[in-house]
């Protein structure tokens, strides 16, 4: 490829909307360039690389036994009415009619589609076990895209779907899928975390998300440096809401224990829970009445339960008061350092404030836990105790070691899905004995488009995209340095090709343009190595840089095979 022949529109300058690194330089290198709010157009460098990644995908599912297929984006709703989720699924749904006024919708996931496939298709126990993926657009209008193609409405996912005779089947599977995800995600050079997750509305009994390491990632993860566990903050929080369930009756009054003290204060508060409860009740939230949230700590596991009550209350950031603020504000004594204003809905609680808020309850379980259940008409929510000590219970992670915390972008998700689907959809099939029994799933979701993003988001440097170089859209970027001089450009030429005949993706960078520009193009787009033809060309020497080295070297032409194979 020729630079003066190829469609690399780059930017020195970029939207403030675009937040992330990832964003910003996928814009600013010419990989994609924005046609609504989440949907985005691949140009030829991102394209590129959107189809390497695919197919290191696609590779590595075959390996674990997956067959392709590629299924309509477009799908009918008889099918979700069928499996119940047509009402279940909400706004995500982009929906639509046909000229018959029927409904149809732009598939956000294709559970039912592939559900539908097996039951009209197979129905022996010689048929299977069977696992179908495809690399496809899915729909879902997020309720807040960013970041690029990291939330995007409109995406690129590898989707797979496993049937199976029974429970150990699917076990067998889901394993072969663990396997090949760590495959894909190791080839894209990621560096990841595997999390237990939430089984959410999807359902299902078991379930894996890889978490790309990263600042910007919009999931919480915790892990034990000790006993190697690791978890989506979410999965402990739905654990919680069953924690807080067993609760409802000592908060409703069924057990004994439960009193309703006189709270008007942050100081009262502070008070009550240094006279009972100091050791277990870390946290207590607030509303008032137009339902903004206050929240405070008491001193310990406070990374943890910020964490855990941010993903709780559906806020991205909480802010701490300064320890002068929360003196002036609650007096406080020792041992008490809230409040904690949320920003954007929440200001720093005054007592005037506090006032106004109502109906408190304040409990404690069967295990002593303490639980204040703050109940108006804007908000309702459960909180109680040790948060940490809840994580612990909940999740096994039973270890002395301590949890850490870090930011994640989901990049893949395996569900065991069970017989969720087979059963409201009828996917059976009839065993040697002749039995009729339902198909044992599971459902493997990529986010392509949204691996590309998070590569970027751990690649790169101050000058651009550092890919690697399996990924990277060009191997090898061919620049004279003055097209002017016939020397260099000859030389240029001849690299070019001996390099093109040796299957190596070369760009050769013939524009008439100052050699500083094509540099800072070159590494803008991240290409790994480049091979400068300048004064040294009647030598027949070149000069050779890699992207992430700060010398360069000078060689002759005859090493350069050496160098880049
Ligand atoms: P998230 O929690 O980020 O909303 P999800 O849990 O809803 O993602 P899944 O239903 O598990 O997503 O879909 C499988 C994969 O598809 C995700 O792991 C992610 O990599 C990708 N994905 C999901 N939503 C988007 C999106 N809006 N834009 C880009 N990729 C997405
Ligand atoms: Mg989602
Ligand atoms: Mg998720
Ligand atoms: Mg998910």
């Amino acid at each position: 490829m020729r630079t003066s022949k190829y469609f690399m529109p780059t930017l020195r300058e970029v939207s403030s909307e675009a937040e992330t690194i990832s964003h910003q330089l996928m814009l600013r290198a010419g990989l994609i360039r924005k046609q609504a709010a989440g949907i985005y157009t691949y140009l030829p460098l991102g394209f590129k690389v959107l189809k390497k990644i695919e197919n290191i995908v696609r590779q590595e599912m075959e390996k674990s036994g997956c067959v392709e297929i590629l299924a309509s984006a477009m799908q009918n709703s008889e099918l979700w009415q069928e499996s119940g989720r047509w009402s279940e699924y909400g706004a995500e749904m982009f929906r639509l009619k046909d000229r018959h006024n029927r409904d149809f919708c732009l598939g956000p996931t294709h559970e039912e589609i592939f559900t539908d496939l097996m039951r009209n298709n197979v129905n022996s126990y010689r048929q299977l076990p069977l696992t179908l993926f495809q690399i496809q657009t899915k729909y879902r209008d997020e309720r807040r895209p960013r970041f690029g193609v990291i939330r995007s409405r409109e995406f690129i996912m590898k989707d797979a779907y496993s049937f199976d005779l029974d429970e150990a089947g699917l076990d067998l599977s889901y394993e072969e899928m663990y396997k090949g995800y760590k495959r894909i995600f190791d080839r894209c050079s990621l560096k990841y975390q595997v999390v237990e997750a939430d089984t959410g509305a999807i359902g299902g009994s078991s379930s894996h998300e890889f978490m790309v390491i990263s600042e910007v990632g919009e999931d919480d993860l915790v892990f034990c440096e000790k006993c190697g566990y690791s978890a989506n903050v979410e999965t402990a929080i739905s654990k919680e809401r069953s924690f807080a369930d067993l609760t409802e009756d000592a908060i409703s009054g069924k057990k004994e224990k439960v009193y309703t003290p006189d709270v008007t204060t942050i100081r009262d508060v502070a008070d009550f829970l240094k006279t009972s409860s100091e050791k277990i009740l870390k946290a207590v939230l607030y509303t008032d009445e137009k339902g903004r949230v206050y929240m405070c700590l008491l001193p310990g596991d406070r990374e943890v339960n910020e964490i855990k009550l941010k993903k709780l209350l559906g806020l991205k950031e909480i802010e701490l008061a300064t320890e002068e603020q929360i003196k002036e504000i609650t007096g406080s004594k020792p041992g008490f350092s809230g409040p904690i204003g949320l920003k954007k809905e929440i200001f720093i609680v005054a007592d005037s404030e506090i006032k106004s808020m109502k109906n408190f309850v304040v409990g404690a379980n069967e295990e002593n836990h303490h639980i204040i259940n703050c109940n108006n008409s804007d908000f309702n929510i459960n909180v109680y105790g040790d948060l940490k000590t809840v994580i612990n219970a909940d999740m096994c992670h039973n270890c002395s070691g301590n949890l850490s915390s870090s930011k994640g972008i989901e990049v893949g998700h395996i569900f065991k899905l069970g017989t969720k689907y087979s059963e409201s959809l009828n996917a059976k099939y009839l065993d040697n004995n002749g039995k009729e029994k339902p198909m044992v799933m599971g459902c493997y979701g990529i986010g392509v488009t949204r691996t590309l993003a998070a590569i970027i988001e751990q690649n790169n440097d101050e000058n651009g995209i550092l890919w690697p170089l399996n990924l990277a859209p060009f191997e090898v970027a061919v620049i004279p340095v003055n097209t002017k001089n016939e020397t260099q450009t000859k030389l240029a030429e001849e690299i070019y090709q001996t390099l093109k005949e040796n299957r190596i993706d070369a760009i050769l960078d013939d524009r008439n343009e100052r050699v500083g520009v094509k540099f800072k193009d070159m590494d803008l787009i991240g290409i790994p190595l480049k091979i400068v033809i300048g004064k040294n060309a009647a030598e027949n020497k070149v000069e050779v840089k890699f992207r992430d080295k700060d010398e360069a070297q000078i060689v002759e032409v005859s090493e350069i095979l050496k160098i880049v194979q």
